[in-house]
């Protein structure tokens, strides 16, 4: 295995685009180091992305839109008290990867690239609106998070590309998201249904709504549909029962260990009512 060391983006991308075997990006390794060690995957070319410089950078832009690096750990992002003001759903989302000693090592964009549905700071990326540069062999594009993940352990990033950036848009006045899930003990598990909010109001009427569900389809799922339930509403009872019935309509879970079909389309449901109202209080700044 050859373990490399780029100082630039286009570097590592011309690395990975020449390799003759298999190729993963090191960002946290808290995804590939275990994968590793397990057997998993052997990787004949390991590319640290993160002795390039500005990777560990929180950047707020003049337009109130934030940058984050590709290195910026999940402890960085929860220490970050501007952004996790701006940001709270995202932060807390993030927060539940994992222990202290995986939160220091950890990165959205690894959590994004290893394809899990279950991925938590994933639907959260997705409800904030959150986009990324993608660079690669044939250039660079900004790409919708909701567009990376293809299935489990996939991506739609082709060889060569990787990430360089996560763009977060600037949070508007009267807005707030949330992220929640369920999992069978208190830490330390792997989400059995999440939910991600983001909303803005006027006048308490929600102008704005984003819907994000994971770990209940083989990708983590935006749904417009429990979008447009609440959308025009003061999240009433009646738009919650819409919501919770969009979000239970848009799963197509698996079965497993951690909970049924009919479990999970249920929790979905539950959590998509509980998010919603999360962020709608925090919207209106409780
Ligand atoms: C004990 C433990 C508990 C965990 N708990 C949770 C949990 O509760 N919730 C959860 O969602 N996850 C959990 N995880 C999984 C893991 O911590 C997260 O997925 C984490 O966010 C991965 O980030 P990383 O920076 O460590 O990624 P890495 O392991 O460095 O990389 C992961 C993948 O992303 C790719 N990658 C990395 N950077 C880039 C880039 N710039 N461009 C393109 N591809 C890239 C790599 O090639 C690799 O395939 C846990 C892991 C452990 C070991």
């Amino acid at each position: 295995m050859n373990y490399h060391t780029p100082s630039s983006f286009s570097d590592a991308s011309a690395i990975a685009a020449s390799s003759k075997g298999k190729t993963r990006f090191l960002a946290g390794g808290t995804d590939v180091l275990v994968q590793m060690h397990s057997d998993i995957i052997t990787p004949d070319d390991l590319i640290d992305v993160k002795k390039i410089q500005g990777v560990k950078d929180i950047t707020k832009n003049k337009d109130g839109s934030w940058t984050l690096g590709i290195g910026v750990s999940g402890a960085a992002m929860s220490e970050h008290a501007e952004f996790k003001k701006a940001w709270p759903g995202l932060v807390e989302a993030t927060d539940l990867i994992g222990s202290t000693q995986i939160q220091g090592r950890a990165t959205i964009v690894g959590n994004l690239c290893n394809g899990s549905p279950a991925a938590d700071s994933v639907p959260a990326q997705i409800a904030a609106g959150a986009t990324v540069s993608v660079i690669g062999p044939s250039g660079e594009r900004i790409e919708k998070v909701e567009n990376i993940p293809t299935g489990p352990s996939k991506t739609s990033l082709k060889k060569g590309e990787l990430i360089s950036a996560v763009h977060i848009p600037a949070r508007e006045k009267n807005a707030g998201d949330a992220y929640l899930r369920f999992i069978p003990r208190t830490e330390m598990d792997i989400a059995v249904v999440g939910c991600a909010v983001s909303l803005r109001l006027d006048n308490g009427i929600i102008t704005e709504a984003r819907v994000a569900l994971g770990a209940v389809a083989p990708t983590v799922l935006l749904v417009d549909e429990c979008a447009k339930a609440i959308i025009g509403t003061k999240l009433d009872k009646a738009a919650l029962k819409r919501l919770a019935q969009a979000a239970e309509k848009a799963c197509n879970p698996i079965d497993d260990k951690r909970g049924t079909i009919e479990f999970r389309t249920d929790i979905a449901g539950v959590l998509a009512v509980r998010t919603a109202k999360k962020a709608y209080d925090r919207a209106q700044g409780k």
